[in-house]
């Protein structure tokens, strides 16, 4: 028997039909004998609308006060499918986070998961009882509401995961798997059927939206198998596990997955002195003010002078440049340059670490193409190029074609 915890999102329960057939389905694992935990999001489109409402009252609402708002959304769910399984015959007993003691601490809105008391579900296990628990929330010490963060419900799903040591999360969602990159870009983009932890991080750090990026980390901390699976259709999805020792290296495909992102912009500042501490007050002031800094380039000084390109996110590019031209200011540097037309793309890949001339085929793949590649870093399992935006579709086709990525058998788009 195993020990299996299923997670359904807002679309896979979006309606009352929805949360029947989602009945249907656990109804169907219990009955092979499997024991079930399954964790709910709200209701598509649920969470939102709550949002919209504190809104309408005040645009800052106190955070304690939304983390009781937004939590409801769950609630209702929760209590829905099991309504739902009992209509089927099959017991099964909801739980709001803070019901099965799943601790956080009080940051709220954005918690993070402490400790949870499996024992409560344990017993109803035991019972024979399918629980069901309320995604995305939780309670702090002195019993206040938390939530997770956005898309925090894959977060609950593997936290329990961890905490009853199942042997599998499931998460149901719309898609049927993880692709190798956007099939909305490449139509030949296919369904993974293994990926690791950190490859997988790679891809949801960075535009790839399928899960949460927390309980993917979450998932490699405690080695909790994951896999990505349609609640539509029938279907193996994706296996989300640590890297298989036993598997042949030469064997596997070099790279993965292509991820990409548009939401970022670049600065540059030229012409700083060539000193100890220069780096230091260029981007520490702009992480002074909560600016998150991604791919930072400084190229090799010349003449006592230097040059620091970083990029951050596109809605941060006014206050970030705001800041820069006043240290260019004080540093006496040449000029800072700002472009918001970037995309960043990433070939991603464990396989890269047993084959060499990885870097060479994807800067000749976009050679070919005559996309100019304006900033490169590398890390152990991803290369990643800065081009320019309106190149992204046709680079992330030709390093997809280049790296053997595209599907024999979907049809060329
Ligand atoms: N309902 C929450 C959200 O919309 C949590 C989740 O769905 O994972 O972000
Ligand atoms: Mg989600």
């Amino acid at each position: 028997m195993s020990l299996i915890v299923q997670k359904y999102g807002g679309t896979s329960v979006g309606s009352v039909e929805r949360i029947q057939a989602v009945a249907e389905k656990v109804a169907r694992s219990h009955r092979l004998g499997d024991k079930l935990v399954v964790a709910v999001s709200a209701m598509s489109g649920e969470t939102n609308r709550l949002i919209e409402l504190a809104k309408a009252i005040d645009a800052q609402p106190p955070l304690r006060e939304m983390d009781v708002l937004v939590s409801t959304g769950e609630q209702v769910t929760i209590a829905l499918l099991c309504m739902a399984l009992n209509k089927l015959g099959v017991e099964a007993r909801s739980y709001t986070g803070g019901q099965v003691r799943i601790l956080t601490d009080n940051a709220h809105g954005k918690a993070r998961i402490q400790q949870i008391d499996g024992h409560r579900i344990e017993a109803d296990l035991d019972a024979g009882r399918v629980v069901v628990v309320a995604g995305f929330q939780g309670s702090d010490e002195d019993g206040n509401i938390t939530t997770l963060g956005r898309g925090g419900s894959d977060t609950t799903a593997v936290a329990l995961a961890a905490a009853l040591n199942a042997d599998e999360c499931q998460i149901y969602t719309d898609v049927d798997g993880v692709y190798t990159t956007d099939p909305r870009v490449v139509s030949r983009a296919q369904r993974l059927d293994k990926i690791t932890f950190d490859e997988m991080l790679e891809m949801a750090s960075q535009g790839s939206k399928i899960l949460q990026i927390r309980s993917v980390e979450f998932a490699g901390k405690y080695n909790v198998p994951l896999r990505v699976m349609s609640s539509f259709e029938e279907g193996p999805g994706t296996l989300i596990s640590l890297e298989d020792e036993d598997e042949d290296q030469m064997e596997k495909a070099v790279v993965s997955g292509i991820a990409f992102n548009r939401d970022e912009a670049k600065l540059t500042i030229r012409g700083i002195p060539d000193q100890p501490g220069v780096a230091y007050k260029v981007l520490g002031a702009i992480s002074a003010a909560n600016i998150e800094i991604d791919v930072i380039v400084q190229n090799v000084a010349k003449d006592n002078s230097a040059t620091i390109t970083f990029t951050v996110h596109r809605n941060d590019l006014s206050q970030a440049e705001g800041l820069l031209k006043q240290i260019a200011q004080d540093l006496g540097a040449l000029e800072i340059d700002a472009d918001d037309q970037i995309a960043k793309l990433s070939i991603v890949g464990v396989g890269m670490r047993s084959h060499a001339g990885v870097a060479a085929t994807m800067f000749e793949a976009l050679a070919k193409e005559n996309i100019n590649i304006q900033l490169i870093t590398t890390s152990e399992i991803k290369i990643t190029v800065v081009i320019e935006e309106r190149y992204l579709e046709l680079a992330v086709r030709a390093l997809h074609t280049g790296f053997d990525l595209d599907s024999p058998s979907a049809e060329q788009g």
